[in-house]
């Protein structure tokens, strides 16, 4: 038999372990863009940018990277930052999409 303290105290350890669950979801890390995801693709988005197509991509310019664009989302130093144009992942510092813009 149960007492009630003890279904008192089940109860509040699920709570937190339901809690605990959440919260570990949403600290986990975002995904970062695959380069053949289909957004990624009809932006020319590379994850390398001296891997752009400039026959495809002609905007690119060699020194243009996320890390450097207006959109990106995080310290110049850091290796992944997130963008508006990929909603929910993460893209790389050193990658560059058509939708560049230099950060001021
Ligand atoms: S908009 Fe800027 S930060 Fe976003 S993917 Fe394109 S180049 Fe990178």
């Amino acid at each position: 038999m149960i007492t009630r303290n003890r279904r008192i105290f089940i109860l509040h350890a699920a709570g937190l372990c339901a809690t605990l669950a959440i919260a570990g979801r949403s600290l986990a890390a975002p995904a970062l863009v695959d380069d053949n995801d289909t957004t990624a693709k009809s932006l020319g988005y590379r994850s390398n940018a001296s891997s752009v197509d400039a026959s495809k991509f002609p905007k690119y310019a060699a020194g243009q990277r996320c890390a450097n664009c207006r959109f990106f989302a995080g310290a110049r130093s850091d290796a992944t930052g997130t963008c508006p144009m990929f909603p929910g992942k993460v893209v790389a510092a050193e990658g560059w999409c058509n939708v560049y813009a230099m950060r001021a």
